[in-house]
């Protein structure tokens, strides 16, 4: 199980190497996004709080990123975080996603995104439930269920 130690360790040391890498021009991810996945997976975007489509469903299934198919959450380990987006407290593997320290908004906190395609997913933070302690904040767009 991943802890926030184990974060900072990626983001100051190394990220776990992917089972591949997917690797697409800004043209062609274009060409298989809707203009709002494609702003908020390649352009780190934010979708409005409480606006996607899986922020209050717990149907059985696995996530997966929207660019590239990877499976990066399980729904057995969303949790309703109350902020009106889905919540997770662990990756469905470790070397799922990577973790990039982000200093935007004059804030310091970790961007994580899809180790395969570099898609933009959302942060993680060191206030999710026990026993990882851990909320991967991610948004709905950035996602298809399985
Ligand atoms: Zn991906």
């Amino acid at each position: 199980m991943l802890t926030w130690k184990d974060v900072m360790d990626f983001t100051v040391n190394k990220n776990p190497s992917p089972d591949k890498r997917i690797e697409k021009t800004e043209e062609q991810w274009k060409e298989l996004l809707t203009a709002t996945q494609f702003s908020i997976t390649r352009k780190a975007g934010t979708e409005m709080p409480h606006s996607g489509e899986f922020c209050t469903s717990y149907e059985p299934g696995i996530y997966s990123c929207i660019c590239c198919g990877n499976d990066l959450f399980d729904s057995t380990i969303k949790f309703d975080s109350g902020t009106g987006w889905p919540s997770f407290t662990q990756p469905i593997k470790i070397n799922a996603i990577k973790y990039l320290k982000d200093n935007s908004l004059g804030r310091s906190r970790v961007e994580i995104q899809c180790n395969q395609c570099d898609s933009h997913l959302g942060h993680v933070f060191p206030d999710g439930p026990e026993p990882s302690g851990l909320r991967y904040c991610v948004n709905s767009e950035s996602l298809i269920k399985k």
